[in-house]
């Protein structure tokens, strides 16, 4: 039994764990050349918190004792999903089953050109030295997008000494997660520590300054905006291309059955590319779990035996560094759902519920998670609020 894995990220290691470990012959195909990293932990290096082997996931032994042929450095450029037949460029090699695990890749604006290789995206061990190599204490760094990502680096470049800026083209922080009082709670925390965030900017135009040791960004208001480094952390998109031109099923990501089976027999698709009942996820301990189970499928389905559904289960976000905690599940509270204020304190904690028609469809904290278990619990079986007797 030989299975190919393309990609080598949290869900193609755990795929690629699995399927060997129930005795197939199994080729990891990176296109990254160094050995798989917990994606994660990228901001710690980037501003020098973290050394790039402190991140590698396994070290090289672990995929030999494995029996897992790790090929570095090698971009899978075209499947035939009949065959299952992968090409690396003139090259190719067939197997008997294929898990797709090619994850996603940052969005990155035309503007970014403009920067000097100094507006750069966050996504791979590559960008992360390059971010390392222009962060210099007393610096200005500018990060656009106010995301949990942009967040992130924005404490991370703070605690490297910089000055940081956040631009956000919304109206508010962390859209995806929060409604608006959790998100001006937010703001108010990241001003507090010395942040600059700018809401309702969006940058139109960079530049680079004389001499090359800051680029310049010019935003819509007619500001500009000069730093030593950049990062772009205006969201992600799925790597699809292999599967597109394979001719598999996709739309915003590859679509796949319960049991994590592409359009195509014997091709598996796990992780960040995949789109699960309609929905794509960004999640590490979800691509790990989708890996996990889409190999074990993969072998089963190869030995005639039953496939298992995939049971998902939505990861709260959990963000905690000494300075600020944040921590949410389900959707934020907007158009047709109410923000529900549980309590919010002096010292800044807040805690606040997304109901929609009585229903709790989300729960958001920031500085504590008291009772956010209970919470999670409540959204997750989609549990009515009892509103009236805690009004
Ligand atoms: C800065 C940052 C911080 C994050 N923080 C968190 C966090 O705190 N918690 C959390 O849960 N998630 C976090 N995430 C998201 C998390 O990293 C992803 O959800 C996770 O990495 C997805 O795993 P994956 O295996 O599906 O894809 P990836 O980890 O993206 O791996 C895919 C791999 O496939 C490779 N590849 C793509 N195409 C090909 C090809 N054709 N041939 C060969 N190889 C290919 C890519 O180069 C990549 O190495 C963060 C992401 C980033 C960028």
């Amino acid at each position: 039994m030989r299975i190919g894995v393309v990609g080598a990220g949290h869900a193609g290691v755990e795929a690629a764990r699995v399927a060997a470990e129930a005795g197939a012959e199994v080729h990891l195909y990176s296109a990254e050349d160094v050995l798989p990293y917990f994606r994660p932990r990228l901001p710690a290096v980037a501003f020098g918190q973290d050394e790039p082997r402190a991140i590698q996931m396994r070290p090289l032994g672990w995929y030999e004792q494995k029996g897992i042929q790790l090929h570095l450095g090698a971009e899978v450029t075209a499947l035939d999903a009949t065959t299952q037949t992968l090409a690396l460029g003139s090259a190719t090699a067939r197997f008997d089953g294929i898990v797709l695990a090619t994850g996603a890749g940052p969005i990155v604006p035309a503007l970014a050109a403009g920067g000097g290789g100094r507006l750069l995206p966050l996504w791979c061990l590559s960008q992360a030295l390059a971010v390392r190599a222009q962060v210099k204490p007393g610096g200005q760094a500018l990060i656009l997008g106010g995301g949990i990502l942009g967040i992130e680096a924005a404490l991370r470049a703070q605690n490297a000494g910089m000055a940081v800026t956040v631009v956000e083209r919304l109206e508010r922080l962390m859209p995806a997660q929060f409604g608006a009082r959790a998100s001006a709670a937010l703001l108010g925390l990241l001003q507090r520590q010395g942040i600059t965030v700018l809401l309702q900017r969006t940058a139109v135009r960079a530049g680079v300054t004389a001499g090359g040791e800051h680029f310049t960004l010019h935003l819509d208001d007619g500001s500009v905006l000069s730093a030593a480094v950049g990062l772009l952390s205006i969201g992600a998109r799925p790597h699809l291309d292999v599967a597109v031109a394979a001719g598999l099923v996709t739309q915003r990501g590859i679509c796949v059955d319960a049991c994590l089976q592409t359009s195509a027999p014997r091709v598996f698709a796990v992780g960040d590319v995949v789109q699960v009942e309609g929905v794509t996820r960004c999640s590490a301990r979800e691509a790990a779990a989708q890996g996990r189970l889409g190999a074990a499928n993969l072998v089963a389905a190869l030995q005639d035996r039953p496939l298992t559904a995939y049971a998902a289960e939505a990861a709260p976000l959990t963000f905690k560094t000494p300075e600020i905690e944040l921590y949410a599940l389900g959707q934020p509270a907007g158009e047709g759902s109410q923000e529900w204020l549980l309590d919010a304190s002096a010292d800044s904690a807040l805690r606040t519920l997304a109901l929609s028609g009585g229903v709790v469809t989300g729960v958001q904290m920031i500085g504590t998670r008291r009772e956010f278990d209970q919470y999670a619990d409540m959204v997750r079986c989609r549990a009515e609020y009892p509103q009236q007797a805690n009004a």
